[in-house]
């Protein structure tokens, strides 16, 4: 196997997560469970650009043509792209690719940026479509471009927020940003940063609809092939510390303090040490929230979940954890609640009516705990982060 990013053949298997479902499809009933299918979840390192990436990749049309996350429905992330908008008013003509539910579009709309989006998804291309957010249904390649360029002109700005990561193909998305961009326009890369996944024990974060994790020297990499050039990465504070990529379609451009720090630094500390202590870490930390668990229940506490994103996938089915030891999780889209989790198949409910007799919450949605706290306001309950299990306050 080689690098897909860099083309190595200096890669090797760093953390093996046992048979996981698809994080992102959650069976309505019995029979989409018996239709689950789980494969094994290996992720490998590559030591000379110093990504991680899943070997196995599966078919981007099942995982993203019916999908179930809306973007807006997190007001913390809503926020997030208010502010980057802000950020935009200079650009003439902006595409968002993986523009979700048109979180972005519809603040750029209010500043009168011209923008529009690109998703595979067509029941969420449609929810931004209705609100008047332009949104192309269909994946970024070479034919979506050539339909773009018949109705509009080469965006200056380009942004790809939460998308890198899924591709099938990033040397090929690399090729295809570089026909479509402008001559001298940017193209803003938001990723959530690997880094601190493994500072953190994050391994909720890898699941098979993402087959890569970025380092900054591999985002680099790959855009130097494309003669485009990475001149400054901004930490922000989405998805658990993420990183800003500014990459600018021209090689003429200086590179900034903070990025090039941020290069040397994953030089010297990301290599396959960090990942054996990771390893290590991840089955410590899952026995001892099984063992808590396992302890309320002894005691005859309530617990349920809020909060269901992909993690609450791989945590569960790496810990393998059912209803017997979370009740059911709550969450706040109407997509997926009467639904069930990936894998262990616990009920999902919508907050309504599902809030009383409850002790434990284990916060999935860790990033919003702020909101999630005021939801409870009155109540008796106490709140753990699952992984690191760690009690919130
Ligand atoms: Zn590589």
């Amino acid at each position: 196997m080689k690098c897909k990013i860099c083309g190595s053949a200096n890669i090797s298997q760093v953390i093996d997560l046992g048979k996981q479902p698809f994080a992102n499809k959650y069976p309505r009933n019995k029979f989409e469970i018996f239709k689950e299918k789980k494969f094994n979840l290996k992720i490998f390192f590559c030591k000379r650009c110093k990504a991680s990436q899943i070997k196995r990749i599966v078919n981007r049309k099942i995982l993203f043509e019916d999908y179930y996350y809306l973007s807006s429905v997190n007001k913390k992330l809503k926020e997030h792209f208010e502010n980057l908008s802000f950020k935009l008013k200079k650009y003439n003509f902006v595409v968002d690719i993986g523009s979700n539910d048109g979180i972005l579009l519809e603040p750029l709309k209010k500043l009168k940026i011209s923008s529009i989006g690109i998703d595979p998804s067509k029941n969420v291309g449609k929810i931004a479509n209705d609100r008047g957010l332009k949104t192309f249904i269909g994946f970024f390649d070479n034919r979506m471009i050539k339909k773009i360029l018949k109705e509009y002109q080469k965006p200056d700005l380009i942004v790809a927020s939460s998308v890198v990561t899924h591709l099938k193909n990033p040397i090929l998305f690399s090729k295809n940003i570089k026909e479509f961009i402008k001559k001298n326009g940017t193209l803003i890369i938001e990723i959530e940063y690997l880094q601190n996944f493994l500072k953190n024990v994050e391994y909720e974060r890898f699941y098979f609809d993402r087959p890569f994790y970025y380092s900054a020297n591999s985002i680099k990499e790959l855009f130097k092939n494309v003669q485009m050039k990475l001149y400054d990465i901004e930490r922000i504070d989405v998805h658990g510390g993420s990183l800003r990529f500014y990459i600018k379609n021209s090689l003429d451009c200086k590179i900034t303090k903070r990025c090039e720090k941020i290069l040397n630094n994953e030089k010297q500390t990301l290599n396959l040490n960090t990942f054996k202590l990771f390893n290590k870490k991840i089955y410590q930390h899952s026995k001892y929230l099984k063992d808590q668990l396992i302890r309320f229940k002894r005691r005859n506490k309530i617990v349920i979940g809020y909060g269901c994103p992909a993690r609450v996938s791989t945590i569960t089915n790496f810990s393998k954890i059912n209803s017997d030891l979370i009740k059911y999780i709550i969450d706040d889209s109407p997509l997926k609640q009467n639904r069930f989790t990936p894998g262990m198949h616990i009920k999902i409910l919508p907050r309504k009516n599902n809030l009383s007799n409850i002790n434990v919450v284990m916060v999935f949605a860790y990033e919003y705990f702020k909101d999630i706290k005021k939801i409870f306001k009155n109540k008796k309950v106490i709140f753990f982060k699952p992984i690191p299990f760690t009690k919130l306050l």
